[in-house]
Formats: structure tokens, sequence, C-alpha cells
């Protein structure tokens, strides 16, 4: 198969349908959580959902960088932000996020903050140029990002700049699994894992899972992509044989992006960090090592780490967890809409809650 529509084919999605009914065991329940974001998406937007087996479940994980970034780095970036010598510069999808009084980086801008948005992180070294401003890069993703936040942090230091500074608020994955994993009452089969975190870790990360009894597959964000990936769960419960699966090959390499990962050890450490709802992780965030202290913006701001608030009254937490559907949260569609959003799962367009209030409302 070559092209997106391939990966659409109706008849081909049917004998996968029939394949997963066929080799179901009903007397069971399945329950597979998507980890990423944008398989939340592509679950919602093609309805599979529905038409799986009503004995397997695809629960949406905390897949989305910007759902599961807590509160006080929200309200660090806006701290920052609201000071006449900086300039922030971030991805789009930070700019609706709601802050722990209301404010959002849309609003502050508004009101006069000098706040960019950005395709790629070393546009950051222009703006500071322009403005000769203490210029902030918002670095807040998973692997998938965080190469290109620490080939800045690296390029400032290589260009001898002193007024760029990196926000080192990149996540990692497999950590976040294993908490999931851990946790007994989410009851978690298996996970669909992120395609494009894949792509730079490769697959070794996922052996954890494997080795507990529970079944990954990388794979792509199309319906074939993700029926053939359940089938291939159910299969591996049914023979009680766990491997770990690259049905993404058009992207991932088993061994991942080894440039990439060397550039990550370079700069970055892995430090205890914060999670929306997920409470303080061991060593899932990404800091500067000492030889790149200069560019963090933490140091420069003197910004202290403040620990997990969440909003109050937003599910968020219960729904990155899987334990909640965001459909269940009482301010779904009551309060919190995709344009008037009040927690962060309803803002980013990977986020659950998003998801669910375009596509399965
Ligand atoms: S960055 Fe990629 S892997 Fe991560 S949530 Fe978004 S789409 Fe998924
Ligand atoms: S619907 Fe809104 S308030 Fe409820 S969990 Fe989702 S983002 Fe939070």
């Amino acid at each position: 198969m070559k092209f997106v529509k391939d990966f659409r084919d109706r008849e081909l999605a049917e004998k996968l349908l029939t394949a997963i009914n066929r080799e179901a065991d009903f007397s069971r329940v399945y329950r597979f959580m998507e980890v990423c974001g944008s398989h939340t998406m592509a679950v919602s937007r093609f309805g599979l959902r529905s038409l799986l087996p009503k004995n397997i479940e695809l629960v949406s994980g905390p897949g989305c960088p910007v759902c599961v970034t807590p509160q006080w780095e929200i309200d660090a970036i806006f701290e920052i932000a609201s000071r006449d010598d900086a300039t922030i510069v971030t991805f789009g999808d930070m700019i609706r996020v709601p802050g722990s009084r209301g404010e959002s980086l849309q609003k502050l801008r508004a009101d006069g903050a000098d706040i960019r948005i950005v395709f790629s992180p070393l546009d950051t070294l222009k703006i500071a140029e322009e403005t000769g401003k203490n210029t902030v890069f918002i670095g807040i993703g998973f692997e998938t990002t965080a190469p290109t936040a620490a080939a800045l942090a690296k390029t400032v230091k290589e260009l001898g700049r002193t007024n760029v500074f990196v926000a080192p608020f990149c996540k990692t994955v497999p950590e976040v699994m294993d908490v999931l994993l851990a946790d007994e009452t989410l009851e978690i089969d298996g996970f669909l894992c992120p395609g494009h975190v894949s792509v730079v870790t490769g697959l070794d990360i996922y052996n954890a899972v494997t080795a507990q009894k529970r079944s990954a597959v990388v794979t792509g964000f199309e319906p074939l992509d993700i029926l053939s990936s359940v089938l291939e769960m159910v299969r591996q419960h049914n023979r009680g044989e766990y491997e770990v699966k690259n049905f993404y090959t058009r992207a991932v390499r088993n061994e991942g992006n080894t440039k990439a990962q060397a550039l990550l050890k370079e700069v970055f450490y892995q430090a205890d960090t914060d999670w929306r709802g997920l409470g303080r992780i061991p060593k899932s965030g990404l800091r500067f090592r000492d030889e790149y202290k200069s560019v963090d913006a933490l140091a420069k701001f003197g910004i202290a780490e403040t620990g997990v608030t969440d909003l109050k009254g937003c599910k968020c937490g219960d729904v990155l967890k899987g334990k909640m559907k965001p459909s269940a949260c009482p301010m779904f569609d009551n309060g919190c809409t995709p344009q008037n959003p009040y927690g962060p799962c309803m803002v980013s367009s990977e986020g659950s809650c998003s998801a669910y209030y375009k596509y399965e409302r």
C-alpha cells in the first residue's frame, strides 16, 4: 500500500473487523490504550470504537503533551510572558491553554505580551536577534519534539547567544507507561504505541510492556493501521505470547533515530517530573545537563517547581489515565467546549476531550 486512501480501504477494513470478531474471546474483555493523542483522534474520527466488538475497549491515554503539562509549568510560562523584557516562542497548540487564573497566552498577547507562534524551534534564534529581548522557546512535547528543543539549545551554545532560552518541559513515554501498567485498577491489556514517538525511540522501549504479558504494537494513524494492530493484540492475548510489533514500518525503524537519541542524551538528563493527573513520575522529564544550564529558562527566570495542582472541577487526570470517558466529566459540553475550553484536554487538537467533542458526542 502506497497512498493514504489504501489505508482507508473499506473492504479491507471489513475483513479485519470480521477477523477480529472471529478471534475475540467473548468470555473476557480486552482493554487497549491509545497512548498517542493522534491515535485517539483517529479512533474517534473514523468511529472505530463503535465498530469493534463490545468486549474490546479502546481507552484514551496520556498521549497529548499539552494535556499532561501540569498547571505549575503552564503558570510558569505565563509568569515569563508577563515580563516586559521577555518574548515567548511556542507551537500554536499552547496558545489557548488556560492558566489557573483563567488567563491564556492568547489573552496575554491581546494585552500586549510578546508571544510568537512558530513551526520550528530554530525560528527562536531569528526572533531573538530581531527583538534583542530574552526569548524563551517553550519546550513541551514527548520524544518526538524533544530533539528539536535539544537542537535549539545546542545551536544557542555553539553560537554563543545569550538571550535565547528553552523551558525544558519535555517528557518521556516509557516511564508513564510503567506507571499506567502498575495501576491494577486500570486493567490495561496492551498499548497502541505512539507512532511518532517511536520514530525517535525505536521499539526497545516497549520491551518492559511485553515482559509484563501485555501487548505493544507500534502503529500508524489510519483505520487499517489501527484495526490490524487491534487484531494482533487480541491474537497475542489469546496465544499468551507477547512480542513488540512494528505495524508502522513506513515511518518507524526498529532501532529508531539513533542520531536524535544521542542528541537527547547529550543535552538532557532524565529527572523526576510532574504530569497533570498522574502525579510525579520518576525519571520522566528531560532537564538540561550542567553544560546547558546557560540555556535553561527555569534557571534564568528563577522558576521553582511547585508541584501538581490541577484545575478545580476538571477531570483531565482521570481522562488521561483512561479511568473516565471525556463525556462523563460533568463539565463536558457544560462549561467546557473547544471554543471555550476549561481544561487542557479540550484545548489541544490531540486532546481526548476535544476528540470526543468533535466526533463522539
Ligand atoms: S507528538 Fe506524535 S506521538 Fe506525540 S501525541 Fe502527538 S502525534 Fe502522538
Ligand atoms: S471536559 Fe473539560 S473540564 Fe472535563 S476533563 Fe475534559 S478538559 Fe477537563
